[in-house]
């Protein structure tokens, strides 16, 4: 059987062919519902280390998290590790063990260790388990069997250690929207929302590089001013398509707030989606023109 590491978006060190010639792991595949922590028991044992303690000793899990915060794999991460001590255990979660950085009776763990522990926990929560870690799915060794395992120091820290992989959790699995602007925006929803800013008072618009009021902007387009500005020319050219796409007819929000006719602006902005919403206070006395550059 060939080894068969984790996608894992940090280097991954291959052990899974060395572990399967121990004969310490069972290969039967099982869904995954929980993950749980371990310390290896020795004051910064290397990965070499773990593997060579697994060939005589008739145990195994699927990961070690190593002083520095490196990882390897040794099992495949739906397979049974001989781990827990528990059939149920063993079947149901990902093992990760970690390195000490002292010995008994503390089992300190350093920083490094168990922060990198609980990045890997966080990503086989998000990409095998496919639920959020808290009290009921996140667990050290000894909620499964009598064992001191993963030591009084992780016990001391481990509201810190669910807490540090709830968020890089967050962090996987929210998807983060690159900044748009007006000429990208690509939803309706997007496009409802930015109308309804252009419309609102206070905003300072960005196009390309440089800020404009919107209120001296929407002036700016009453007057047909800006002819030569690319920047005013490019903001009609997307308000025209905010409008367009929202369902909002801005020639005549213009056209009526040019006159003054607040109720005009009202009629035109009723006949837009509900979601859209204006502040009509908003539409702007109009400023001294500003110099045409
Ligand atoms: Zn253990």
């Amino acid at each position: 059987m060939s080894g068969s590491t984790i996608a894992y978006d940090l280097p991954v060190a291959d052990y899974i062919a060395r572990l399967d010639a121990t004969g310490h792991v069972t290969h039967q595949s099982f869904t995954k519902k929980s993950v749980t922590l371990h310390h290896n028991g020795g004051v910064n044992f290397s990965h070499d280390t773990i593997l060579n303690i697994w060939v005589t000793r008739p145990a195994s899990a699927h990961f070690d998290v190593d002083s520095a915060g490196s990882v390897a794999q040794y099992v495949r991460v739906n397979e049974y590790a001989w781990a827990v001590g528990d059939t149920t255990g063993n079947e149901e979660t990902i093992s990760i063990e970690m390195a000490d950085a002292t010995g008994d009776p503390t089992w300190h763990v350093s920083d490094a260790t168990w922060k990198a522990a609980a990045r890997l926990a966080a990503w086989l929560f998000a990409n095998v388990v496919h639920a959020r870690p808290d009290a009921g799915n996140y667990f050290v060794h000894h909620h499964w069997s009598q064992t001191g395992c993963a030591g009084p120091y992780i016990d001391s820290i481990w509201s810190q250690v669910l807490a540090e992989t709830q968020r890089q959790y967050d962090a996987l699995t929210t998807t983060t929207q690159p900044a748009k602007d007006w000429f990208t925006m690509a939803t309706v929803d997007d496009l409802k929302a930015a109308l309804s800013s252009v419309l609102s008072t206070a905003n300072i618009v960005t196009v390309g590089t440089s800020q404009w009021s919107v209120t001296h902007v929407l002036d700016w387009l009453r007057r047909g001013v800006g002819g030569n500005s690319a920047d005013i020319a490019g903001l009609k050219a997307a308000v025209q398509a905010l409008g367009d796409k929202a369902g909002v007819d801005v020639q005549a929000v213009y056209a009526a707030a040019s006159k003054g006719a607040q109720d005009g602006v009202q009629a035109e902005i009723a006949g837009a989606s509900a979601s859209v919403q204006v502040n009509l206070s908003a539409v702007p006395a109009a400023p001294a023109a500003p110099s045409v550059q």
